[in-house]
């Protein structure tokens, strides 16, 4: 997997399986989806679809020219298709997922799972690799809910959402309305949650963790890392933790 781009400026993630690959969301511009995919020396693998969790801009911005430019599918849920449906414009095909069934692109198969965030019907998905590895993909959820819970059981990567350092967005200079939604049910996860997660997830065959959706306002890298390598250490686990960037792009083994 390569996370292109991760944050409230725009997120993208390439998960491939030799030269295949799905783009999940689409929140930079074409043009940055391929000068980072061939910073990350991935130039070989082609996209064949782009599967959306949801329509906030920073998840769909660059999905009408990109899956144009490249003549693949756009895959959602029907409330994001919805929702979507001006940043979908003339997009060559929209495909409908649904919670819990699995769709297979290029020898990926994708099994879409209920988030919770302020959108119309979100979602993380569950990545299954020809090679038996699993991912899981959860960002913007305000809880880690059953549904995700179960989903992301048993993953070899977990990509997770660790939006914000609790104390720094008490502190910081975000409107009491937008600190509210931030740590409401239906907002984002902090440090804390990913890190519980973490520990709730834990299995020895978890091999790396990666935070998602990074604050630049309210979070740093060292407050997301060390926040999952205390629960790392806590339920003795050897895995990689590391945290994804809004600037650049970082490959992580599955
Ligand atoms: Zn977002
Ligand atoms: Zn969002």
């Amino acid at each position: 997997m390569a996370l292109l781009a991760s944050g409230s400026s725009g997120n993208a993630a390439l998960v491939y399986a030799g030269d295949a690959g799905v783009l999940i969301d689409c929140g930079i511009s074409a043009r940055q989806v391929r000068l980072r995919i061939e910073a990350a020396g991935l130039a070989h693998v082609r996209i064949e679809a782009v599967a959306l969790t949801h329509e906030h801009v920073d998840h769909v911005a660059g999905v009408r020219v990109l899956a144009r430019r490249l003549g693949v599918p756009v895959l959602a849920t029907r409330g994001t298709l919805t929702a979507a449906r001006d940043a979908l414009a003339d997009v060559p095909e929209r495909a409908m997922v649904r919670p819990g069934e699995t769709v297979r692109v290029g020898g990926l198969a994708l099994l879409p799972f209920r988030s919770s965030h302020d959108a119309e019907e979100p979602v993380g998905f569950r990545v299954a690799f020809p090679s038996g590895r699993v991912l899981g993909y959860l960002s913007d959820s305000g809880t880690l809910g059953g549904e995700a819970a179960e989903a992301l059981s048993g993953c070899h990567t977990l990509a997770i959402e660790a939006n914000h350092d609790v104390e720094m967005l008490e502190r910081g200079p975000y409107p009491p309305f937008l600190k509210r939604r931030i740590r409401s049910t239906v907002g984002h996860l902090s440090n804390d949650d990913a890190a519980t997660a973490l520990a709730l997830l834990a299995h020895d065959g978890l091999a790396t963790v990666v935070g998602l959706h990074l604050s630049q306002q309210n979070n740093t890298p060292h407050a997301a890392l060390a926040a999952l390598v205390e629960a790392r250490d806590r339920v003795g686990l050897a895995c990689t933790v590391a945290a994804a960037s809004q600037h650049e792009p970082l490959v992580c083994g599955v």
